[in-house]
C-alpha cells in the first residue's frame, strides 16, 4: 500500500534544533509516523518531549564544535540501538551590512551551518555503512540557497554551500543506498525571522512577494520532512526540495 511507504515506524531518526521552530515541527511529525527521535538542542527541548511522547529522548549538545559529535552518535546508539535518518536542522543568522560584516559573524554561523552539518552528516553515514541497509539524510537549506538575500552574507554563503554538498554526498553515497536531499523553506514564522517580521517595511515587502500570501508554518514542512525520510521517496536523491508558498517561481 503506498501509504506504508511513508511510514517512519521504528525508524531512528536525529534531529538538530529540536527546541524550538522547525526542528520541533519535525520532531513531531517523526513521531507521529513512528520513529524514535532522537532531538539535539544546546537547550532542554522539554516542550518538544511533551509534544512527542515516550519516543522522544534529548541530547544535549552545542554544535557550534564538532567535538560533540562522537556523543551525538554514542548517544544515539545506545539508546535506540542503530540511525536511519539525520535531519541537519539546526542553523543560525547574523544579519549585518557586508560591508562592515565581522569574521565572528562569518566564523559562527559557517561552523553551525555547515562545518558541523558536514562533520556530523560523515559520522552518520559510517554508521549507515556500518549497519549495511541505508539510510536518509535531510539538510535544511534556504531560499539563500538559491538567492544571495540583503545583510546575509555568511548565512547565504552556508545555505548556498549545503545544497551544493548535498549533491556531493548524494554522488558518493547512493552507492550505499543512502539518500541526501535538503528542503529548502520559504519564509516562516520562526524566531529565525522574529527580526525581519519586526521590520514592518521588510515584512510588508516578503509578504507581498510570496504567492500563498502567508508565512510558512512549521506545520509547512512536516509533509515534505516525512516524505524525505520515508522509503516513498528512495529514487530521490540530491534534490533540495523548496516549500516556500512559491516565493521560488515568481
Ligand atoms: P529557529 O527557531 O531559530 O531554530 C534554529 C534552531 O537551531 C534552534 O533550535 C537553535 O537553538 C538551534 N541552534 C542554533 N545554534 C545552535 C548550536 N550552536 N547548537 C545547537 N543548536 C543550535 O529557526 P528555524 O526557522 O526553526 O530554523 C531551522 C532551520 O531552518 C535553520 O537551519 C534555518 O536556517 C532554516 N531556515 C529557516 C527559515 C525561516 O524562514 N524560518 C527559512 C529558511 C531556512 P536555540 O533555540 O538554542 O537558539
Amino acid at each position: 500500500m503506498i501509504l506504508d511507504k511513508f511510514s517512519l515506524k521504528d525508524k531512528v531518526a536525529i534531529v538538530t534544533g529540536s527546541n524550538t521552530g522547525l526542528g520541533q515541527g519535525i520532531c513531531k511529525a517523526y513521531a507521529e509516523a513512528g520513529a524514535k527521535v532522537v532531538g539535539v538542542s544546546r537547550r532542554p527541548s522539554d516542550e518538544t518531549a511533551e509534544i512527542c511522547g515516550k519516543n522522544f529522548y534529548n541530547v544535549i549538545a552545542d554544535l557550534s564544535d564538532t567535538a560533540v559529535i562522537p556523543t551525538i552518535i554514542g548517544k544515539t546508539v545506545e539508546k535506540f540501538g542503530r540511525i536511519d535518518i539525520l535531519v541537519n536542522n539546526a542553523g543560525v543568522i547574523k544579519r549585518q551590512d557586508s560591508i562592515e560584516f565581522s569574521e565572528e559573524n562569518w566564523d559562527s554561523v559557517l561552523n553551525v551551518n555547515l562545518k558541523t552539518v558536514f562533520f556530523l552528516t560523515q559520522a552518520v553515514a559510517k554508521q549507515f555503512i556500518e549497519q549495511g541497509d541505508g539510510g536518509k539524510i535531510i539538510n535544511i537549506a534556504s531560499m539563500l540557497s538559491y538567492q544571495g538575500g540583503v545583510r546575509v552574507p555568511s548565512y547565504t554563503a552556508s545555505k548556498s554551500a549545503i545544497k551544493g554538498v548535498t549533491m556531493t554526498l548524494a554522488n558518493e553515497w547512493a552507492k550505499y543506498g543512502i539518500c541526501v536531499n535538503g528542503i529548502a523553506p520559504g519564509y516562516m514564522a520562526t524566531n529565525n525571522t522574529e527580526a525581519l517580521r519586526q521590520d514592518g517595511e521588510r515584512s510588508a515587502d516578503i509578504l507581498a512577494r510570496i504567492p500563498a500570501g502567508r508565512w510558512g508554518t512549521p506545520e509547512d514542512l512536516q509533509g515534505a520532512a516525512v516524505f524525505l525520510a520515508s522509503s516513498a521517496s528512495d529514487y530521490v536523491n540530491g534534490f533540495t526540495l523548496a516549500v516556500d508558498g512559491g516565493w521560488l517561481g515568481r
